[in-house]
Parts: C-alpha cells; sequence; structure tokens
C-alpha cells in the first residue's frame, strides 16, 4: 500500500486525472466487449499498465462481469501479480497479465476471454487463416499455448503465455480461449473481437470444405499495414463506445 502512496504523492492531481480516464475506459471496454458476445459468466479479463508507473497495472476484480468493472472495485497490482491497491479480489490467471507486461514493455493492455469461436478453432489445433481480412490482422502474430486447459494460475504458466505470445500480437489457449494484447485499450478490444469474427470465418469455411489457396503474402500483409494503423482501432472502438452509450 505504501507504494501506491507514494505514487499518488510524486505525481500529483494531473496524474490522478489519468487514472482516473484510463479507469473510465477500462469500465466502457468491459461493456464493449460483453456486447460483442465476449462474457462467460464472470470469466474473462481485461488490464492496463500504468503509463506512470510501468511496473503496476489496472486490472478487472474476480465474481464480477466484464461490464460491471467500477471505479471502486478496480485493482492495482504490480508485475509479480500482488494486489497493491483495492480491496476486491483478485483473478487467479493474473500471471497471463504480469508475465506479459514484463516480457513486453510495448504492450499496454492485455485481455483474455473465452470466445466461441476462437476456442472452437484452438480446439482444431490447426492455425488461424487469413480466410477474411481479420486473419490479416493476426497474421504471423498469433502464439498457441497448449501446455493445459487449466487456469493460467502461476508465475511459471503465465510466462508459457508470454513465450507462447513472443512478438505476437496474440496467443490461443487451446481449449480455453484467447489473450489479445494492444498498446491502447482501443487496440486489444478492436484485436479481440476480430480475432473471434476471423476464427468464426475460418470454421464456416473449413466446415464447407475445399477451400481456395489464400492471398500472397504481400497482399495480407499490405492489408495488415493497413488495418494496423493506431487510427483503425480508435475510429472503431469509438464507434462501439457510442453504440453502447446508445443503448443505456
Ligand atoms: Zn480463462
Amino acid at each position: 500500500m505504501a507504494r501506491t502512496a507514494n505514487t499518488k504523492r510524486a505525481n500529483g492531481p494531473a496524474k490522478r486525472a489519468t487514472h482516473k480516464a484510463i479507469k473510465e475506459q477500462l469500465i466502457v471496454a468491459g461493456k464493449v466487449l460483453v456486447a460483442q458476445g465476449q462474457d462467460d459468466f464472470t470469466r474473462g479479463h481485461i488490464s492496463f499498465r500504468l503509463p506512470d508507473n510501468p511496473g503496476l497495472f489496472f486490472m478487472k476484480a474476480h465474481s464480477i462481469g466484464l461490464d460491471e468493472i467500477t471505479m471502486q472495485n478496480i485493482l492495482t497490482i504490480d508485475l509479480e501479480g500482488n494486489v497493491v491497491a483495492g480491496t476486491a479480489r483478485r483473478h487467479s490467471e493474473v500471471y497471463i497479465h504480469s508475465e506479459i507486461f514484463k516480457a513486453r514493455p510495448d504492450i499496454n493492455c492485455v485481455i483474455h476471454t473465452h470466445p466461441t469461436y476462437t476456442i472452437a478453432l484452438s480446439a482444431t489445433g490447426r492455425p488461424l487463416k487469413c480466410y477474411s481480412q481479420p486473419g490479416a490482422l493476426f497474421y504471423d502474430a498469433l502464439g498457441t499455448y497448449d501446455d493445459t486447459i487449466n487456469l493460467i494460475r502461476t508465475h511459471a504458466m503465465g510466462a508459457g503465455v508470454a513465450r507462447a505470445l513472443g512478438r505476437g500480437r496474440g496467443v490461443l489457449l487451446k481449449n480455453h480461449g484467447v489473450v489479445v494484447t494492444g498498446a491502447t485499450i482501443a487496440e486489444a478490444v478492436i484485436g479481440t473481437i476480430m480475432l473471434e469474427n476471423g476464427a468464426m470465418v475460418q470454421l464456416l469455411v473449413e466446415a464447407a470444405g475445399d477451400p481456395a489457396p489464400e492471398f500472397s503474402r504481400g497482399d495480407i500483409e499490405k492489408l495488415r499495414g493497413d488495418i494496423t494503423q493506431p487510427e483503425q482501432f480508435t475510429i472503431n472502438f469509438d464507434y462501439l463506445v457510442r453504440r453502447i452509450k446508445r443503448r443505456s
């Protein structure tokens, strides 16, 4: 707790406002993920690294849905998975987040969910193909973690997920779920939704049978370049946020 108190003293009101803005984005991101079918009871979590203290991150708490994140129940956690601020219960799978943040300084947001089609694809053992545009987003950027179907409840298991991620954007946790990352909350949320869509299209194509060849590497890489522009994530995330607000 002392660490948090020091952080507050060192940073002053301006930085606290930034933390407030991040928490507000996590709250709305959770609602967007649920509206897009990424919920599985209270399972699944989202985290964001503190810009002014990269050794800490905010994270959704256990026992609530992704759409029930509030300013009060967001936890502050260190890179060993210890809660340093907040009183809510911590997810046992915190190590997915802490070990990825440790391994990848460029990543600020980590999402773990249990989406139906992505899990189904992971169970086939086949890689994600570029049968639709979302496939391009994860082209050469989707790892597989297949050590266990169980929850990622230890440092070592979290480190295994981070290794499977490598320099990529996401990891299929075989028969379990997905981990998608981003520099921003928008990037990770849009990536998670697009991956599920890409997996759904692939399973339809494979069920139909006899797929035609994919496009060339060069063609796919060009699309990947276009759809990974930060503005693309922001525009589409902001649209989904507006949809949430219109419905509430
Ligand atoms: Zn899980």
